[in-house]
Formats: structure tokens, sequence, C-alpha cells
């Protein structure tokens, strides 16, 4: 349920309706708008039906959300979502951010070689895994602690933000201490206490999309950090399963324009994972920017062949720099920057 403020209703109205909702036992969720504020009431909204709010001053309708999501929905929040990061980095805004860096990190000098050389091209973020979800547990599973530290020193020697996946809600406020933004990884999208547990952190999330995971379910998800008070969240779209085998996973490029349309969250695709080889990263990440995406992750590594893991798929240090110097056209064509 979401109760519509008139657009001349005061904060003594606004804070009266708030009241009255927690004397029901429910949570109001505020959405200050350019013209009107919104009211979402969470919990179990039937309990509103015993008061009839509608007659209140300032109240100007109290209508139902269809969605099975409310607060990620467009009808809570008109105007997209933008947040401030700091260091000049609001992500949901013109800018186009591109978060770059290896799968995993490695060790500290091939990561000081890679942020050096994605910030020289235009990247805003370092990525890099610590904690790595694998297939086989025999496979590299990161490096931990060491490697969070290494991601620090080495975003701030080259001005960059770090994003790095937590995989454990016990390890959450230990990544929050090293990183800017939290990365909740496919695999971990409907991993319900991690969403809670990053949903009551103060950083902002990045959470992926799910192998097999259909929008709603991306948003509901996103839904789980909004409800526990986290709004600066940036769904991304990395690759649905499909049957084509000829790429690692298929790009739902539709996902772009659909979370759009019913959210006001922000938008990243990660066209490595999306096609899992080196060639497809340009264009997949071109037809993103085209199709208005806000932020891309690219995996880059300075020797691929040497990779602990998705060397296929990462950019050498050249071809990073000559694929943001491409899509700085596309973004310019679509009035982007980045
Ligand atoms: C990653 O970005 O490091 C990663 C493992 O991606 P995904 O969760 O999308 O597979
Ligand atoms: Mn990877």
């Amino acid at each position: 349920m979401i109760i519509v403020m008139r657009p001349n209703a005061t904060h003594e109205e606004i804070n009266h309706i708030c009241d009255k909702v927690r004397e029901l036992g429910l949570t109001p969720q505020l959405s200050r708008g350019v013209h009107r504020t919104i009211i979402a009431v969470i919990g179990e909204d039937e309990k509103l039906m015993v008061k009839p709010l509608e007659a209140f001053p300032g109240v100007d309708s109290v209508v139902p959300i269809q969605k099975a999501f409310k607060l990620a929905s467009r009808d809570f929040r008109a105007e997209p979502t933008e947040f401030d990061m700091g260091g000049g980095v609001t992500v949901g805004g013109k800018k186009i951010h591109v978060m770059a860096g290896p799968c995993s990190v490695e060790g500290r000098e091939m990561l000081l070689k890679t942020a050096e050389a994605v910030k020289q091209s235009g990247a805003t973020f370092l990525r890099g895994g610590a904690y790595k979800p694998r297939t086989s547990p025999y496979a590299f599973q990161g490096l931990g602690e060491e490697g969070l530290k290494y991601l620090r020193e080495a975003a701030d020697t080259f001005q960059l933000k770090v994003v790095t996946e937590v995989m454990d809600p016990r390890n959450v406020e230990l990544v929050a201490r090293y990183s800017d933004m939290l990365q909740i990884g496919a695999r971990n999208m409907q991993n319900f206490d991690l969403l809670k547990e990053c949903g009551s952190s103060p950083r902002p999330v990045l959470l992926k999309r799910g192998l097999s995971a259909t929008v709603q379910e991306l948003l509901l998800s996103a839904e789980y950090m909004l409800s526990k008070g986290n709004f600066s969240v940036i769904v991304g779209e990395r690759g649905i399963r499909t049957f084509e085998t000829a790429t690692r996973n298929t790009v739902d490029i539709n996902a772009i324009p659909v979370i759009k349309a019913e959210s006001h969250l922000p938008v990243l695709v990660d066209p490595s994972h999306g096609t899992g080889k080196r060639d497809y990263v340009l264009p997949i990440a071109r037809a993103s920017i085209a199709a208005g995406a806000d932020a891309l992750m690219i995996e880059v590594h300075p020797n691929p062949e040497e990779a602990k893991s998705d060397g296929p798929q990462s950019l050498r240090l050249p071809q990073f720099e000559a694929l943001m110097k491409d899509l700085k056209v596309i973004a310019a064509a679509v009035g982007r920057e980045i």
C-alpha cells in the first residue's frame, strides 16, 4: 500500500500519518519526490483497512501497489535513483560508471598495475574478487582479507572506488571496512540472510542477477535491501542461462529497459560474465549503453593467459583502453558520458 500525500502537505501532516502507520505496527518509508511525498507502508498492510487514512489532512489517496516489489517500484519513486558515493562519484546520473579489474585479486603487484591502467583509461571503480564463488571446491577460492587490503591500497593509490563480492553474511562488516560497494554475486542473489545483512550495511550494493532468475525475482531481492533501509542499490544483468552454448551466458538486453520501466534503481551490465569471451565484450558493452545501462563491469587482466580465473573473458590492458575510447562515442550518442 502507498499513501500519496497532497503536493502541499505539511511536515506535520506527513509526520502525523507516519505516526498512525507505526501505531498499527507497520513501518512507513518516505519517498520525497519533486512534487509530492509518497509513504510506502511496510508490513501486513491489510491492517491499514481499519483506519480511513484517506480522510486525514494532507492525504491525497491510499493505493495498493500491484507489483510484488514495492519500494523498488516506479510507483513508489517516479524519479530514477541516484546515489552519491563521495569523491565526485554519483551512480545513476549522467555519467556511466565503469567498474574494471581482474576476476580475482591474485596479488599486490598485478592489482596495482591493473588499477593504474584502468584509472588512466577512465574507469571509476576497481573490481576484483577476494572471496570467489567457484563452481569447483578445488579451484582458487580467493585471498580473503589479504585481497581486500590489496584492493583498498590499489584503489586509494589511483583514486578509484572498490567494488568486491561478499558471499557470507558473517563477512559483510569485514568487506564493508575495505570496500566502497558490496557486490552480491549471481549465485547468491537469493541468499536472503546475505541480502538482509547487506540491507543493514551503510555501503551501497551491487546486486547481480541470478543465473536463472527472472527480472521480478531480481527486483524482489533488491527489495530485501530497500526494506532494510539501504536504497543505494544497483542491479546487475550479467547474462542468464539459455539453450545457447556459443557463449557462456546470454546477456538479456531486454532486461535493461524492463528494469528501467518497472524500477527506479540504476542498472549495470557485465558483458564479461555475460559472454565469457573477450572478443564479444565490446559489442555487448556498446549495446548495453545504447539500451540505457548506467554502469558496466568489465574484467581486465595484465596477463590473461596466467589468470587464476576467467582469463578467456578478461581484456588485456590496451584492449580496455581501446574499449573505453570506443564507448565514449556511444555514450555521447545517447546523451550520457563515461
Ligand atoms: C564476479 O563478478 O566476480 C562474479 C563472480 O560474477 P557473477 O556473480 O555474475 O558470476
Ligand atoms: Mn569472473
